[in-house]
């Protein structure tokens, strides 16, 4: 007998059919005599209803209302859920992330989890019933319903699996596995059988985003078994584990891109110690996470500063871009939302030379600029124009030799 958490994304219960579909999957392993919770996210389309609904409303919505309309969501899918099993003749409870004591941080719309109290679904497994909890909320210390940041599902059902120490935490999806790249713009992207934590949290950093990060993050600290597997098959799927030796023959495991992010540029900044301070900290105290950081020397005392930020706080970014660059006397800032960041991956980078040097001449061959570069121990990642992602994405593929069958 196992304690198995199951996941299962917005496609896998976008209706009252797949919700029943999903509701036999489940029983069948809970008639095997395992202790099973289900963390469910919103029916497909919803969460994006909301937010649109929520912008006809306001035009920043206000953050603990906005969570508490995107939270709801999850409880319809959670009470269909534990309505199919009961209707099938077995017992389930479903649970909200206050009900469950999911504890997080105040920070709405991106909150974190703190902590998460195991004794409520402990309770209801000793009473035999199959738990179903929604996924993507939680609530403060005191009280305020909050939400995990989109996609934040796959982190619930992986804190939930670290708290209660499951045998294995299962995501389930509408594809079979993680890809070598996005299976829905590449026809050639493969299956990768087994792929470390390492990998995989580069890989959901970069725009891979059949994992949310924050799972990631949460399955390497506490060790949690994680397999991303289909919902509509019995096929194994991708286990997501520790580094093992060969596993390193690979210079590159995975190719992903982001078309989320803005470029803004602030030139002819005067280039004297503190500058940089004085543009990115009023930026990271609005919340505003900075990803790729270009200084370019010009001739002279004055420098250029480039910068991505995720495209949903471009605006609010150029706001405060606008009022440095009076306070520090730059000469012109601008942005560009038309850009996408394109990145390769691999832990076998480390002991591969020339990998990077393979990327730019793929990309030049296929006449893309690259307009930022950024590096890290096992990924290198270019932003270019968004025009040329799905062009970028399959002659990288191609080049690295993804679509062999190697892995
Ligand atoms: P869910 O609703 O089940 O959480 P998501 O839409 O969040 O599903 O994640 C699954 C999607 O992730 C796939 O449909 C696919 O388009 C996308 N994706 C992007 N990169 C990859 C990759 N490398 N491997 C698999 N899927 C990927
Ligand atoms: N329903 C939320 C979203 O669409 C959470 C999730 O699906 O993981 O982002
Ligand atoms: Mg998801």
């Amino acid at each position: 007998m196992a304690l198995i958490v199951q996941k299962f994304g917005g496609t896998s219960v976008a209706n009252p059919e797949k919700i029943k579909a999903v509701a036999d999957r489940v029983m069948k392993k809970a008639r095997e005599g395992n202790k099973m919770v289900v963390v469910l996210s919103a029916m497909a389309g919803e969460t994006n209803r909301f937010v649109d609904l929520a912008h006809q409303m306001q035009q920043i919505p206000d953050p603990r209302e906005f969570d508490m309309l995107l939270a709801t969501g999850e409880q319809v899918t959670i009470a269909l859920f534990a309505m199919a099993v009961k209707e099938a003749g077995m017992d389930a409870i479903s649970l909200l992330g206050d009900q469950v004591k999911i504890i997080t941080d105040s920070r709405h719309t991106r909150a974190r989890i703190k902590e998460i109290d195991t004794d409520m679904i402990k309770k209801y497994h000793d009473e035999g019933k199959i738990v179903v909890v929604a996924g993507f909320q939680g609530v403060t210390e005191d009280d305020h319903i909050t939400t995990l940041g989109r996609g934040g599902s796959d982190t619930t059902a992986v804190a939930l699996a670290a708290a209660l120490k499951a045998d294995v935490c299962e995501i389930f999806t509408d594809v079979d596995g993680v890809y070598t790249t996005d299976p829905n713009i590449c026809k050639k992207a493969k299956k990768i059988d087994r792929i470390t934590y390492d990998e995989m949290l580069e890989l959901a950093s970069l725009g891979a985003k059949v994992l949310d990060i924050r799972s990631v993050s949460f399955a390497k600290r506490y060790k949690v078994p994680l397999h991303v597997r289909s919902t509509f098959t019995d096929t194994e799927g991708t286990w997501v584990v520790e580094e093992d030796q060969q596993m390193e023959s690979l210079p590159v495991s995975g190719v992903t891109y982001n078309k989320n992010e803005a470029r803004i540029t602030i030139s002819k900044v005067p280039d004297t110690p503190g500058t940089a301070s004085k543009i990115f900290t009023p930026i990271a105290d609005a919340g505003i996470v900075v990803d790729v950081i270009i200084q370019n020397t010009r001739s002279g005392e004055l420098t250029d500063m480039t910068f991505t930020v995720p495209l949903t706080d471009y605006d609010q970014a150029m706001k405060i871009v606008a009022k440095v660059a009076k306070d520090i006397n730059a000469e012109s800032f601008s942005g560009d939302k038309d850009i996408a960041k394109v990145s390769i991956v691999g832990v076998g980078m480390r002991n591969h030379a020339g990998i990077a040097t393979t990327m730019f001449r793929v990309l030049a061959e296929e006449g893309i600029n690259i307009l930022m570069i950024s590096t890290s121990e096992i990924k290198v990642s270019c932003v270019i124009e968004e025009k040329y992602t799905e062009l970028a994405v399959r002659s990288l593929h191609d080049a690295f030799g993804l679509d062999k069958d190697t892995k």
